[in-house]
């Protein structure tokens, strides 16, 4: 029994989930100091540096995705593991209770969210033993988008625009800029890849995300990984995807190469793709009282505000050519936007992910989507007064974070939801595909790209909450009625047959093969 070590856990985690470490401050400022403040690529950079800042100065979460909670934990010769990962469990949950994490457990037969991001493998918690007195807890939070941006490749193998990559350190740069410009917009770029050369495909994967705990402006101690990590982030950031994938100069902010031996049949390249909202933070603690003796990434002396407080305060950084919107919006209305048109929705919106969408092929919604608005979000929302029987929509509850998902992922049903119920307006992240561009155009709607991970950005848009359908899909998945005013999102898929994720794929897709060696 070690009497702090419980609130010290409580403690990292919060700080983890809503305190970006300085090393990626640092890096997202100079993203800002490269990118035109007018552009695309300026606009989310500025959004995202607000929500960097708002979530820090009111401890909430900087993405309503909180991720797989990962811990990493060393501990003296013969401290108690057992009763440890029991605490850091009940720490986890008690976390989840405050609003700090979102329930992100979900039983992978039933669908079923635990609700405390307690369940088999969740929280993922790794023990070291070491030769020092104190107890050292670290921690990454790394999200679903990111996630399953993750690659890991088995060369030799021929890659897209880039041809064959050998079992060479060539053919691991090879697969490292294969995987950024796969990942385009789709992991919220830009982020930063953690690779693992060599390994079996467990290890390679886990050996990867470890490389993610290094600080981003570390220089790696063998010099030929030093290398290339170097030639990779220079490359990388020619490839013109740009912030969330709008193009621009930014498309990685670090790159952190590791290896293990392997057998001699496989050659693995594992990558863990990180995505802006890179938090990550450790403690050290006091062995006999689990107090905090020290924080590990978090200098407070480096750990400044990325904007002016009067710049946070303005909100959305406005260029005068934006087009307002009032839900329910009609044909005509969607049929005048053009990719590239920053528009401001106001009225009544649902979110709807994974879930909802599926519930939807078979079943009629609820609530009439004639000319709605359809948020891709899972977001974190709390009930004000635990003890309170009054349902959303009568008051006490309140959206806590509220960025967009992944909207990929609901390509198989999006053009028959939008056909089948006349939505009008999908917002999501990333893009869609060809099956929804062309439902786009046949029915006459548009698909916006909010700005991912800015989930406090976009929970100050929310006036209140409505209603909610389906809470028995668990909070992040239920159908959540929302009052919006001025919520921002770029026109990137139109009804036209335009999409600007094609584009910038091709765009980019030129350059990664200019970079393939004569
Ligand atoms: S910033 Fe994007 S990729 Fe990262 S956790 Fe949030 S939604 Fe997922």
């Amino acid at each position: 029994m070690i009497p702090a070590f419980f609130d010290s856990i409580v403690a990292l985690i919060t700080k983890t989930s809503t305190d970006l470490p300085p090393d990626v401050r640092a890096a997202m400022a100079s993203a800002l100091t490269t990118e035109e403040p007018a552009t695309r690529a300026g606009q989310a950079l500025t959004i995202i540096a607000q929500n960097i800042d708002q979530a820090e100065s009111c401890e909430s979460p900087i993405c309503q995705d909180t991720g797989m909670p990962t811990f990493e934990v060393h501990v003296p010769v013969g401290a108690n593991q057992i009763w440890m990962r029991a605490t850091i469990r009940e720490a986890v949950a008690e976390a989840t209770k405050r609003g700090k994490l979102r329930p992100n457990s979900v039983d992978s037969i039933t669908g079923e969210n635990s609700g405390n991001n307690l369940g088999p493998g969740t929280p993922i918690i790794h023990f070291d033993q070491w030769e020092q007195d104190d107890i050292e807890v670290r921690l990454i939070l790394k999200g679903g988008g990111c996630e399953n941006t993750n690659a890991q490749y088995a060369l030799p193998a021929d890659l897209d625009h880039l041809g064959r990559a050998d079992r060479s350190l060539e053919g691991v740069r090879k697969a490292v800029l294969h995987a950024v410009w796969k990942a385009q917009g789709k992991g919220c770029s830009p982020g930063a890849v953690g690779v693992c050369v060599g390994g079996d495909r467990t290890s390679g994967y886990l050996h990867a995300k470890e490389q993610l705990f290094r600080t981003l402006d570390d220089t790696n101690p063998d010099a030929r990984l030093a290398q290339l990590e170097a030639s990779i982030m220079d490359e990388a950031n020619q490839l013109t995807v740009g912030p969330m994938g709008f193009g621009g100069k930014t498309s990685l902010i670090g790159c952190k190469i590791g290896a293990l031996n392997r057998l001699p049949a496989s050659f693995f390249v594992s990558v863990a793709y990180d995505c802006w909202a890179f938090r990550r933070l450790g403690v050290r603690l006091d062995a006999s009282t689990g107090a905090i003796t020290s924080w590990m990434y978090r200098d407070a002396e480096k750990s400044r505000p990325m904007l002016a407080p009067e710049v946070v305060a303005t909100g959305f950084p406005r260029t005068g050519r934006e087009i307002s919107l009032q839900a329910p919006i009609t044909e005509d209305q969607v049929r005048g936007l053009e990719v590239g048109d920053v528009v401001l929705i106001s009225g009544r919106m649902y979110t709807g992910r994974d879930a909802v969408h599926a519930h939807l092929m078979k079943h009629a919604p609820e609530v009439d989507l004639n000319g709605a608005v359809l948020y891709h979000c899972g977001p974190v929302v709390a009930k004000e007064d635990p003890a309170s029987p009054k349902p959303p929509g009568e008051g006490g509850w309140s959206v806590t974070a509220a960025g967009p998902t992944t909207s990929i992922r609901e390509e198989p049903y999006q053009a028959d939801i939008i056909r089948k119920f006349g939505v009008r307006v999908v917002i999501g992240k990333g893009g869609m595909g060809p099956r929804t561009l062309a439902g786009l155009e046949e029915s006459g709607a548009v698909y916006l790209n909010a700005i991912g991970g800015a989930a406090q950005f976009y929970a100050r848009c929310i006036e209140r909450v409505e209603g909610v359908s389906h809470l028995e899909f668990g909070t992040p998945e239920a159908m959540w009625h929302l009052q919006v005013r001025d919520f921002p999102a770029i026109v990137t898929m139109d009804a036209h047959g335009n999409s600007l994720h094609k584009d910038i794929e091709e765009a980019s897709g030129k350059v990664l093969a200019s970079l393939r060696p004569a």
